[in-house]
């Protein structure tokens, strides 16, 4: 799977010659390597372009950590920027709506909705414990409800019979009925492929959504497809509220152009994948797995999740000897802090990061203390002379004036930031008194470099 891909963003990392830093130039050679990768795998256009911007911005200048070569920190950016291509965290079924469950698959002939029934319904009943219960609209062909019959069969989960010639509304409001009489916890309702081009079948399921208001409509998408599934998954986008994605058929020599675009263009996450014809072929999409497993590099990969890791114990080490030293958390710390947070994409992120109390501190900074506000705080301190930053307690009027004129705001503001500092300081300090192992806990999440594997 994806193999091409693989093997062409290896090489890239040997393009890169032993340099200290990441920079512009010594990346764009690989940067080429690594678009060309990407093209060949059949990714849609903007995605590239917009994936190789964002591994740029984020490279260059990064350090080279360690024992890592220049080659293995880009490979480190270039794995972060997969994942975030693909997703978060993996999404599972929403269940949160009174049962049933309803999840409406819809798709291209062929694209394995039939299949991925089964083996969706087979997955929630063994790892969820849900009481499943199927149902076709395919109202075209008789042999694809007798599919769908023998499938629920292999999958140990209930069917309801339908027949051809039927409407399909009709037959999605008596199962939901019988699935509400028999306490079944989800309904799978499968649909006839339709082209995209094809208005009137897809008019047929816009109706039937109407009709049903499922919780989750999946398009299923057969990954082979490459670009062309792109297109597919907007026409569908457009016509249904779709909640995510089931990429199907990634077992095959699917390039890797749909696992990366997809989500790109249509912006619902991919949730499932589907690995093989058989039922148990259905795997959870976690995106930071599936980047792993396309750069195919597991050992490069826990190099540099151990070299970060190292750099961030250094720091959280370095801190808290620090904090015990009685020497204290002064106007440097809460500027390297302020600094984080900025680098962390603002509060927000940081907070999920920090100890509670911690957090409700920088709660309280200014409001809304993202950007412009926190580039003003560092504004101040900047105007500070290294004693007024070590011993904040040094200044007095005079010297505020000063730094409020050298920041170019007004004194409150000074004196806001000195209160907003003082209060964090007291903090650090109980949390010096019992709570290092806390506070290491807190500050690991808060240092920099984290920008990569973690997530
Ligand atoms: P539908 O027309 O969308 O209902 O598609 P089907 O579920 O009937 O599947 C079409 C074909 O794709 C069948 O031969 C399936 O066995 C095959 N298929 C579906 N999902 C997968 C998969 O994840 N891997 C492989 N290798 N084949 C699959
Ligand atoms: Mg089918």
């Amino acid at each position: 799977m994806l193999d091409n891909l693989t093997n062409r963003l290896a090489r890239v990392m040997k393009t890169l010659k032993g340099e200290a830093r990441l920079t512009e130039s010594n990346i764009s050679e690989a940067l080429r390597e690594v678009r060309m990768a990407l093209l060949e795998a059949d990714v849609a256009l903007p995605v590239v372009k917009d994936f190789i911007a964002a591994v740029k911005e984020k490279a260059v200048g990064e350090e080279v950590i360690g024992s890592l070569s220049p080659g293995q920190a880009l490979i480190g950016v270039v794995h972060a920027e997969l994942a975030k291509v693909m997703g978060d965290a993996h999404e599972g079924i929403n269940f949160n709506t009174q049962p049933p469950a309803i999840v409406l698959m819809a798709g291209l002939q062929g694209a394995g909705k039939t299949t991925t029934v089964g083996k969706l319904g087979k997955f929630l009943r063994e790892n969820h414990k849900k009481k499943v219960l199927v149902v076709s609209c395919d109202v075209y062909r008789p042999a694809a409800i007798e599919q769908l019959k023998s499938v629920a069969g292999q999958a140990g989960i209930d069917f309801f019979p339908s027949s051809v010639g039927e409407k399909p509304e009709a037959i999605a409001v008596a199962a939901i009925d019988w699935a509400k009489r028999h306490y079944h916890d989800v309904l799978l309702v499968d649909t006839a492929g339709r082209l995209a081009i094809d208005e009137e079948m897809m008019a047929e399921i816009k109706r039937l959504h109407a009709a049903i208001n499922p919780i989750e409509t999946l398009f299923v998408v057969d990954a082979m497809l490459g670009q062309d599934a792109v297109n597919t998954a907007k026409a569908f986008n457009e016509a249904l509220p779709l909640t995510g994605v089931v990429l199907t058929k990634l077992d095959g020599d699917a390039r890797g152009g749909a696992a990366l675009s997809v989500r790109h263009i249509t912006g619902k996450p991919i949730k499932f994948a589907g690995v093989g014809e058989k039922l148990s072929g259905l795997e959870a999409f976690h995106p930071e797995r599936m980047a792993s497993r396309i750069l195919g590099m597991g050992d490069v990969l826990s190099l540099i999740e151990e070299a970060r890791k190292g750099l961030d114990e250094e720091k959280a080490v370095a801190f808290a000897k620090k904090l015990k030293s009685g020497k204290g958390f002064d106007l440097n710390d809460f500027k390297e802090q302020i600094a984080q947070m900025r680098n962390m994409g603002g509060l927000t992120a940081l907070m999920d990061k920090m100890p509670a109390q911690v957090a409700q501190v920088a709660g309280a900074l200014p409001a809304g203390a993202e950007g412009k506000i926190i580039g003003r705080v560092e504004g101040i301190i900047n105007s500070m002379t290294p004693q007024e930053r070590a011993k904040p307690e040094l200044i007095k009027a005079s010297r505020k004036r000063r730094i409020a004129m050298g920041a170019g705001v007004q004194v409150q503001e000074v004196n806001r930031l000195l209160n907003q500092f003082e209060q964090t300081q007291k903090m650090m300090k109980q949390f010096s008194k019992g709570g290092i192992g806390k506070l290491m806990r807190g500050m690991k999440g808060m240092m920099p470099g984290m920008g990569g594997l973690g997530r």
